[in-house]
C-alpha cells in the first residue's frame, strides 16, 4: 500500500470509522487482550454483551486467574470456541505468575502467550504500547488480496509471507501521536463496514482509485476461496435424563470437544440407552421418547444428535463432581455448548415441544 494510501485510509478513519465500541479508548492490554479474543471468529454485535460481562466478573488479570475455570466457561457460555475461554484463564495465571501480574509489552513476548497469534499480539502491542507492528486479521486479508490483486487461498503459507510483507511494507511511519492506532483501527474498520465479505462497497471506500480488484471488476474473485471437500459428518446421541423434573449434566473431559462443558450423557448411535444408564450410570429408565434431531456445524466437520428422553425409575449414580442434576432452565446458566443450549430451548423450554408435553404428561 502506498503512503498515500495509508493517509487516506487514516483520514477516512476519523468520519467513517467506528469510536465507540466498548473497548476502544482504553489502554489497559488486559481489557484489549479480552476483547481481541472474543473478536476472533465472531461479529462486533455478539461479542458486546459478553465483553460487558466478562469486565464486569472479572475486571483485572488477576481476578480472572484466581476465578475458577469453570466460572470463566460460565460466562463464555454461547460465545462458541471454548478454547479460548481457556486459553485465556491459563493465561491470566500464567501472567501472574512469571510476569508478576504485568502484561507484557512486545509483541514478541506476547505472543508467546497460549492462544494469542501473531496478528493478535500485534494488535494488543499497537493499542495498548504503541508499537508500530502489523496486524492480519481475516478483515485484513480480504483488503489486502482485493487491494494488490493477490489470487491464492490465503492460508497457504506462500500467500501468508506475502500478505505479512504487504502489511509491514503498508505501516504508516509513526511521527505523529496515535498514527499507528488510528491506522489499525481503519484497517479494522474499512474491513467490517466496507471492505466486507460478501459485496464491498467500494464507492465509499478510501482506497479505490488503487485497488487492483475494484479497477478490473474482480471484487468477487478475493480472496480466493479454499478448495473444500464437503465435511464429514458425524452423529451422536445425547441421553437426557429426567428425574423429578431435573435433568442430568455430566462434565466433558478438558481435552476433545466442548472441553470442560456440562452436556448430557453421550452415546454411539446403536448402543441401547437403557442398557447403558443401567451398566454404566447406575440408573434405571423407562424406553426412550425420540426427539426431532439437532444438526449443529463446526468448523470441520456435521454433527448430528440423535436426543434420546429417559425417566428415570431409580438411580444409584453417585455424581462426584463429574455429574449434576439440574432444572432444564437452570441448566442454561451453566457452561454449556451451544447446541444444547438449543437442545434444552427447543425440548423443554418452549411449552409445545415434546419433551415438555411428556414430562408435564408423566
Ligand atoms: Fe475493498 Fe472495494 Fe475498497 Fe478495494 S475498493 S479495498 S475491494 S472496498
Amino acid at each position: 500500500m502506498s503512503p498515500i494510501a495509508t493517509q487516506l485510509l487514516i483520514h477516512w478513519h476519523k468520519d467513517h470509522g467506528r469510536h465507540h465500541l466498548p473497548w476502544q479508548g482504553s489502554r489497559d492490554p488486559y481489557a484489549i487482550w479480552i476483547s481481541e479474543i472474543m473478536l476472533q471468529q465472531t461479529q462486533v454485535n455478539t461479542v458486546i454483551p459478553y465483553y460487558a460481562r466478562f469486565m464486569r466478573e472479572f475486571p483485572t488479570i488477576s481476578s480472572l486467574a484466581l476465578a475458577p475455570l469453570d466460572a470463566v466457561l460460565i460466562i463464555w457460555s454461547g460465545l462458541g470456541y471454548y478454547s479460548r475461554a481457556r486459553n485465556l484463564h491459563q493465561t491470566a495465571r500464567m501472567i501472574m505468575q512469571d510476569y508478576q501480574g504485568q502484561f507484557p509489552n512486545t509483541r514478541a513476548m506476547i505472543q508467546k502467550l497460549p492462544g494469542i497469534g501473531r496478528s493478535t499480539a500485534a494488535a494488543i502491542s499497537v493499542f495498548a504500547f504503541s508499537k508500530r507492528e502489523a496486524i492480519l486479521d481475516g478483515n485484513v486479508k480480504r483488503i489486502f488480496t482485493r487491494y494488490f490483486g493477490i489470487s491464492g487461498y490465503p492460508g497457504e503459507s506462500k500467500i501468508m509471507n506475502l500478505l505479512w510483507e504487504k502489511a509491514e511494507e503498508a505501516l504508516p511511519i509513526t511521527y505523529r501521536e496515535n498514527q499507528i492506532e488510528t491506522y489499525t483501527q481503519a484497517l479494522m474498520d474499512l474491513g467490517a463496514t466496507v471492505c466486507i465479505r460478501h459485496t464491498p462497497i467500494c464507492k465509499v471506500c478510501p482506497l479505490q482509485h488503487h485497488c487492483v480488484a475494484f479497477k478490473e471488476k474482480r471484487t468477487d474473485q478475493f480472496p480466493t476461496a479454499r478448495l473444500r471437500k464437503s465435511l464429514p459428518k458425524k452423529e451422536t446421541v445425547f441421553l437426557l435424563l429426567m428425574q423429578n423434573q431435573k435433568l442430568l449434566l455430566e462434565k466433558r473431559p478438558s481435552s476433545g470437544i466442548w472441553g470442560e462443558l456440562w452436556c448430557p450423557p453421550e452415546i454411539k448411535t446403536g448402543i441401547d440407552a437403557v442398557s447403558y444408564c443401567q451398566h454404566q450410570l447406575g440408573i434405571t429408565v423407562q424406553s426412550p421418547v425420540e426427539l426431532p434431531i439437532l444438526d449443529h456445524q463446526f468448523t470441520h466437520f456435521k454433527l448430528r444428535i440423535h436426543p434420546q428422553l429417559l425417566q428415570v425409575v431409580s438411580s444409584t449414580l453417585n455424581s462426584h463432581n463429574k455429574f449434576i442434576w439440574v432444572k432444564p432452565s437452570n441448566a442454561l446458566e451453566q457452561a454449556i455448548p451451544t447446541p444444547v443450549r438449543k437442545l434444552l430451548k427447543q425440548n423443554f423450554l418452549l411449552d409445545n415441544h415434546k419433551a415438555f408435553n411428556h414430562l408435564t404428561t408423566n
